[in-house]
């Protein structure tokens, strides 16, 4: 009897361990895709239905077609070619880096077209960049392939693993370690998890982006909390590469990896932990960086010189990751539109100062920079206008259950997403002319309105002059699946043609008008769209 029970006992067991046998490589799941290509667009643009159409009549003797879709397009374009300048030349964080050789030949392209406008004193400004530069040299994330997994199971490697900034050379160059999958990484997620030594998997949703997403800060927190490392696990389109400090743990090995990469490891978590294995999962994390010191970096700076020398600063970062192409080639190639145009009319009221910035993703900051070289600036800076993001397309999530990513399938809308509008002082006025954007040139804002101002703007608060602008940063940002074709030229063209309206109005306006602030007693325009 007692024999015959504890066969009993035994015999369930034996059922539920796992058997090489039983399965094909990875529990049977598809391998992992490679590394989008940073060429090209993840999404589909332009597919059955376009984006929403522009028509803007051209007005005669105004040079209008200084800010028609395919003149900011050309400009784009040239800008997007530097990053791909330095992606050819085998940069590991490739794009227009600030205080690299991609970002200083955008600078000195940008000069060379505002000179080529029309503007005598466009100038590159150089500075020197405090700290030093984060570079990673070689890097490698694998999923330990184990008998345990099925046969034939091979070590996978996941090609879309970027290494976050700050990491730190490994020593001995590899650390291998079992894994620990958080969720969220929130104290809920974390409850009853031990973290200590185990490489930690959080799963990051980039909503509307990682600028956006509820995961900042997390990673750095787990590693204080024992974890060895960090993967952060985007649920987004395609398998691209992406790179953001807030996602970064100090000097530890943190990295990022796109949609399906997340997908391929997290279900082979749970098939591990479903087949009582889970203990035998680990990952490799290779890394080598170096930091690198006495940079130098740059802003381009150009004024079109007004009847008063109260001044307008138009900004847009000249810095980016990847290609960049909606941060911020979008904004900087309607800089330039802005540029050429007001070159063209009659002389405004106003100077009009045009920056094209060091950027703020470091190294160095160049807003700050400015505003450090230029006292001048203290006196008579009567608005700065950021131009910055300005013309995304809207990726949204479809209707279909991919087999290779989270949750539903990514599609892109016909139009741009949706914008935050920030006004620092609240100038009626001001929050008036932003309410032309989407009345009269379809520009895509949220209905909400506010202060903040977040981006380049930064750098200009110690000027204490009112700072405004739009932003939005899509699921693409900050990855290598920011490109050029992400930027519908429509969506470019209304706002260049909306902040030519902007600039215009401001220019024009009672100087009290915007340095008003909340509460002041306003008439509304009641212009109808020309
Ligand atoms: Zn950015
Ligand atoms: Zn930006």
């Amino acid at each position: 009897m007692r024999k015959s029970l504890m066969l009993f006992l035994i015999v369930p067991a034996a059922i539920a361990a796992p058997s090489a046998e039983d399965t094909t490589a990875w529990f049977g799941t598809t391998s992992p895709a490679p590394l989008s290509d940073p060429r090209k667009p993840v999404m589909k643009y332009d597919d059955v239905f376009g984006p929403l159409p522009t028509a803007f009549a051209h007005r005669p003797g105004k040079a209008d077609e200084l800010l028609d879709a395919s003149a900011l397009k050309a400009d784009q374009k040239r800008i997007v070619g530097f990053s791909l300048e330095s992606f050819t030349a085998g940069d590991k964080v490739w794009g227009r880096r600030a205080a690299t050789p991609a970002f200083q030949h955008t600078i000195e392209w940008t000069v060379s077209e505002l000179k080529a406008a029309g503007l005598k004193d466009a100038k590159v400004e150089t500075y020197a960049v405090p700290g030093t530069m984060w570079v990673p040299q070689t890097w490698q994330l694998q999923v330990i392939g184990d008998p345990a997994f099925g046969a034939g199971t091979q070590t996978v490697t996941l090609q879309s693993a970027f290494p976050q900034p700050g990491g730190a050379s490994i020593p001995g160059g590899t650390m291998t370690a079992p894994v620990v999958y958080v969720g969220h990484g929130t104290d809920a997620d974390l409850a009853g998890r031990d973290l200590k030594g185990k490489i930690a998997i959080v799963r990051v949703r980039p909503e509307p982006s990682l600028f956006g997403a509820g995961e900042q800060g997390v990673a750095a927190r787990l590693v204080e909390k024992g974890a060895a490392g960090v993967i952060n696990a985007i649920e987004g389109p395609g398998n691209p590469q992406y790179i953001d400090p807030r996602f970064a743990c100090g000097k530890s090995p943190c990295f990022m990896i796109g949609g399906q990469d997340a997908w391929f490891l997290q279900t082979v978590i749970g098939k591990a932990a479903n087949a009582g294995v889970l203990d035998r999962l680990k990952v490799a994390m290779s890394l080598t960086s170096r930091e690198q010191d006495g940079l130098g970096s740059s802003n381009g700076v150009a004024t079109l010189p007004g009847l008063s020398d109260t001044r307008i600063i138009i900004n847009a970062h000249a810095d980016g990751y990847f290609q960049g192409g909606d941060d911020n080639a979008s904004g900087l190639a309607v800089l330039l539109g802005l540029a050429k145009y007001f070159a063209k009319q009659p002389k405004p009221k106003h100077t009009l100062m045009f920056v094209a910035s060091g950027g703020h993703h470091g190294p160095g900051n160049g807003p700050a920079s400015l505003v450090a070289a230029h006292p001048e600036l203290k006196t008579g800076t009567l608005l700065i206008l950021n131009l910055e993001h300005v013309a995304y397309a809207d990726v949204v999530r479809g209707k279909v259950r991919p087999n290779n990513n989270i949750g539903m399938s990514w599609e892109t809308s016909v139009t741009e997403s949706a914008k935050a509008v920030g006004v620092t002082n609240e100038s009626p006025f001001l929050f008036d002319l932003w309410k032309q954007a989407s009345r009269c040139y379809g520009v895509a804002t949220y209905q909400s309105a506010g202060t903040t101002v977040s981006g380049d703007l930064g750098g200009y608060r110690p000027l204490g002059a009112p700072r405004t602008q739009m932003i939005q940063s899509g699921t693409f940002y900050h990855s290598s699946g920011d490109v050029y074709e992400q930027v519908p030229a429509e969506g470019l063209e209304r706002a260049a043609r909306f902040h030519a309206f902007f600039i215009e109005q401001v220019d024009a306006a009672n100087e009290r008008l915007i340095a008003a602030g909340k509460g002041t007693p306003y008439q509304p325009m009641t212009h109808s769209c020309q």
